[in-house]
C-alpha cells in the first residue's frame, strides 16, 4: 500500500540531516508505484510527482521538522490539494426549492445515495422531496419510494396509467410539486446505463434544461478506478456537472478514483458514501481523505467521534469495555481526543466514567505530551490498535520513524497502555462495573 511505501521509503531518510536530490528521487518512485497501484490515472500521478519533487527540492531545512517528516508534510500537503483542498459545501438556491439532480451509470449508487442525501438533510431541518425520473428499469420507481419510505422523505412519481413516461415532464412537474407543498429541497433520480451512451446523455441534458439544477451531482463508484475518470469525462461533456460523490469507499478502493476525478474534471467532490445503510454517508473532506490514502488514520473523523461518543451511555459501554480487558489502542486514542476535545484537562475529570486512577493519570499529562502520544497512536496500523500485542521490535522502529518520535516514547507509551488495561481490569473486578452498571461520576 501507499503507507507501507511511503513508510519503507522514508526510512532511508531517518538521520539525514538534509535532503539529496537523490534521495528525494527515490522516495517519488515509490510514492509514483503507490499510486498506480491504487489505480490513480497516469497523468495525475506524473503531475502530483512533479509537484512533489519540486517542492521538496526546493524547501529549505527546517529545523522543526527532520528530512522524513518534511516530505510527509509535502506529500499530505499536495494530496489534500489535489483532493480538492478545502470542503466543498452543497450550494442551496437563495430561493426554493433548491433542485439537486443525480447523474451517472447504472449501479453508481444514485438511487442509494438519494435516500441518504434526503435523510442527512432532513436532519439538518429541510424538507426534500425526491423525484423519480429513472423510468428506464422497471422497478427504478418502486426502489426509489422504498428507499424515501425509510429516510422517512416523499417521493414524487409519475402516477401508473395515466400516460407520465417522460421523465423530463416527470422532473418539471415534481418541481412545481415541490413549490406546492413547501419542500425546499428536490432530489432528482435519473436513470442510467451501463455503459457511457448518447440517448442517457441526451436525457440527463434535457432533464438539466428542464429543471435548471442548483447542483448537479456526477454519481460514481470509487471501486471502478481508472474508468472513473473516462466516464467523468463523458459526464462533463454530454450533461456537465458541479460536483462529485463517490459511492462505495467502503469497498477496497484506496482513492484512486478519487484523486483522478477531482483532478480530471476539476469539480469538487462534495459527498462520499460508503455502505448500503442511509446513514453510511458524509460530506467529503479532502485532508481525512489524504490521511486515509496515506495510511496515517482518519483522525478528524475519530475526533468527531470521540465528540458524540461522549455523552453519558457511550461513556457506560466504554467503562464496560475497559473492565472486560478488550480496551484497545484506538480507545485509548479515542479517549483522549475526546479529552482535549473538552478543553483544559482540570474541567473534565469528572465527565470520566468512574475511573479514578486514570483520571489521575491524566491530569498529569499536559498538551504537549499527548500531542506526542497521539502522533505515536497514528503511526500504527489499526491491526496494531486494535491489538497491541502484536507490536514488537521492528513495528516500533517504523512507528517511531513515521510518528517522528524515539523507540523509546513508543516503548513508553506501549507499556503504559498495558499497565493502564490492566488497571482498568483490576478496578472494574472491585468495583463491578465491568457489567455494564457504570457510575457515571
Ligand atoms: P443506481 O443504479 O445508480 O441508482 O444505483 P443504486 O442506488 O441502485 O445502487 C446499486 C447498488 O449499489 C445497490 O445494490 C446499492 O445497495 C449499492 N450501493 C450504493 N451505494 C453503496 C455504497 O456506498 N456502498 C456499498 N457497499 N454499496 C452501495
Ligand atoms: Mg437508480
Amino acid at each position: 500500500t501507499l503507507s507501507d511505501r511511503l513508510t519503507s521509503a522514508l526510512q532511508t531518510l531517518r538521520g539525514k540531516g538534509k535532503l539529496t536530490d537523490a534521495d528525494i528521487d527515490a522516495t517519488a518512485r515509490e510514492i509514483r508505484i503507490a499510486l498506480l497501484e491504487a489505480d490513480v490515472a497516469l497523468p495525475v500521478v506524473r503531475e502530483f510527482i512533479a509537484q512533489i519533487k519540486q517542492r521538496a527540492k526546493g524547501a529549505e531545512v527546517s529545523g522543526a521538522l527532520n528530512p522524513a517528516q518534511q516530505v510527509v508534510k509535502i506529500v499530505n500537503e499536495e494530496l489534500i490539494g489535489i483532493l480538492g483542498g478545502e470542503t466543498r459545501r452543497l450550494n442551496l438556491a437563495k430561493n426554493p426549492p433548491t433542485v439537486i439532480m443525480l447523474a451517472g451509470l447504472q449501479g453508481a449508487g444514485k438511487t442509494t445515495l438519494a435516500g441518504k442525501l434526503a435523510l442527512w438533510l432532513k436532519k439538518q431541518g429541510h424538507a426534500p422531496l425526491l423525484v423519480a425520473c429513472d423510468l428506464q428499469r422497471p422497478n427504478a420507481v418502486t426502489q426509489l419510494q422504498v428507499v424515501g419510505e425509510r429516510a422517512g422523505v416523499t417521493t414524487f412519481a409519475p402516477e401508473p396509467g395515466n400516460g407520465v413516461g417522460d421523465p423530463v415532464e416527470v422532473a418539471r412537474r415534481g418541481v412545481e410539486e415541490a413549490r406546492h407543498a413547501q419542500h425546499d429541497v428536490v432530489i432528482v433520480d435519473t436513470a442510467g446505463r451501463l455503459g457511457v451512451d448518447e440517448e442517457l446523455m441526451r436525457q440527463a441534458a434535457d432533464i438539466r434544461d428542464a429543471v435548471k439544477p442548483d447542483e448537479t451531482l456526477f454519481v460514481v463508484d470509487a471501486m471502478i478506478g481508472q474508468d472513473a475518470v473516462t466516464t467523468a469525462e463523458a459526464f462533463r461533456d454530454g450533461v456537465g456537472f458541479t460536483g462529485v460523490v463517490l459511492t462505495k469507499l467502503d469497498g477496497d478502493a484506496r482513492g484512486g478514483a478519487a484523486l483522478s476525478v477531482r483532478q480530471v474534471t476539476g469539480q469538487p467532490i462534495l459527498f462520499a458514501s460508503n455502505g448500503e445503510k442511509l446513514d453510511d454517508f458524509d460530506i467529503f473532506h479532502p485532508d481525512r481523505m489524504a490521511s486515509r490514502i496515506l495510511g496515517m488514520g482518519d483522525l478528524l473523523t475519530l475526533i468527531e467521534q470521540a465528540e458524540q461518543a461522549f455523552d453519558a451511555e457511550q461513556a457506560e459501554k466504554a467503562a464496560a469495555k475497559l473492565g472486560t480487558g478488550q480496551l484497545t489502542l484506538e480507545d485509548f486514542l479515542e479517549q483522549m481526543l475526546a479529552v482535549r476535545k473538552m478543553g483544559p484537562i482540570g474541567n473534565l475529570l469528572g465527565m470520566l466514567p468512574g475511573a479514578g486512577q486514570m483520571k489521575e493519570q491524566l491530569a498529569q499529562v499536559d498538551d504537549k505530551h499527548l500531542d506526542r502520544l497521539q502522533a505515536i497512536i497514528r503511526g500504527m496500523t489499526p491491526a496494531e490498535r486494535a491489538d497491541p500485542k502484536i507490536i514488537n521490535g521492528s513495528r516500533r522502529q517504523r512507528i517511531a520513524v513515521g510518528s517522528g518520535v524515539t523507540v523509546r516514547e513508543v516503548n513508553d507509551l506501549v507499556n503504559r497502555f498495558f499497565e493502564a488495561r490492566k488497571m482498568m481490569q483490576q478496578m472494574a473486578g472491585r468495583f463491578g462495573f465491568g457489567g455494564g452498571g457504570g457510575s457515571k461520576a
